[in-house]
């Protein structure tokens, strides 16, 4: 039976599965399965210059092999399709249409490189505050322009299932829900992808926690019910730095290359999470058993292989 419950992951195919991806996959899985919920997966491919040919397939068959499963996905279709961005285009332009049409955007003509130079513009936590230059009119008129949309000052709060309650200020500043070019902006597909697909609780890295204000602002002004946040810590490299690429072999698939079983690396995952007092080989399903947010390590993991 259903619970009702329905989570997903949504990663970008942007290369191979590594171990923090793997992570939040991981604890995705299990926080559905353990309340018998579903599991969706969805991929977000409009960030089209770094998309990888090959690297969507590539990922689900990562993911099987570390034993997840999904209910609906771009390989195993679902009511609530399409399952992969890119083929959803029309709808996103149309909320885009919609948001404009009550006002809650505007066309910003602002270059990445004049809200860069704005040397007194505060810094949020990822990049400049927009100081709102066009808000009341395009600065350069009848240049093309990007649609962004207004936030409101204070930004919503919200309270993190894992994290806790949201800091003060967090997401401040317009954003832009439509590029320049037209490319859809990962904010705003996400919404609509998740009200779309109707997602009851949004789990994924906390390096995402400042989007979640900015995700709220559009489900209110579209008046759509916003999900929950659970947002996970990263797996950091031995360094203490996010891990990356040099840290090496991070890919799931190297490591399986490497004579590495599912069961060693979800039993490092499960150490790494506070999942495992240690890190016995074992299977996800294993873990389901007892499952508990509450439980997650708070503070980032450290990988050493
Ligand atoms: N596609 C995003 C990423 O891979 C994740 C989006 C989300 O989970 O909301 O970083």
């Amino acid at each position: 039976m259903s619970s009702g419950y329905r989570g997903r992951f949504a990663p970008s195919p942007t290369g191979a599965v590594h171990l923090g991806t793997a992570r939040s996959a991981l604890l995705g899985w299990l926080r559905a399965r353990s309340v018998g919920g579903a599991f969706v997966l969805r991929m977000e491919d409009l960030d089209a210059p770094r998309v990888r040919p090959g690297a969507a397939a590539r990922m689900l068959e990562d993911l099987r092999w570390l034993g997840l499963d999904w209910d609906e996905g771009p390989d195993v279709g679902g009511p609530f399709g399409p399952y992969t961005q890119s083929e959803k285009l029309t709808r996103y332009r149309e909320v885009a249409g919609r948001l404009a049409r009550e006002g809650h955007t505007y066309p910003c003509t602002c270059s990445r490189r004049e809200i860069a130079e704005l040397a007194s513009a505060p810094h949020g936590e990822d990049g400049p505050i927009y100081p709102g230059t066009c808000r009341d009119g395009p600065s350069h008129p009848g240049q093309p322009s990007a649609a962004r949309m207004r936030m409101p000052e204070p930004p919503p709060a919200f309270v993190d299932l894992v994290a806790g309650p949201s800091p003060e200020g967090l997401g401040r500043g317009d954003f832009v829900i439509l590029r320049k070019d037209g490319v859809v902006a990962y904010q705003l597909a996400c919404v609509v992808d998740d009200h779309d697909m109707g997602v009851t609780e949004v789990l994924r890295g906390d390096d995402l926690l400042a989007s979640t204000p900015r995700q709220i602002a559009l489900y209110r002004a579209l008046g759509w019910t916003p999900p929950a946040f659970a947002h996970v810590p990263l797996v950091l490299g031995p360094d203490g730095a996010r891990l990356a690429k040099r840290h090496g072999a991070i890919a799931i698939a190297a490591l399986r290359d490497g004579g590495w079983s599912a069961e060693q690396i979800v039993g490092r995952l499960a150490q790494g999470a506070g999942l495992a007092d240690t890190d016995t080989p074992r299977s996800a399903a294993s873990l389901l058993q007892g499952f508990d947010l509450a439980r997650l390590r708070r503070e980032p993991a450290r990988v050493e292989l």
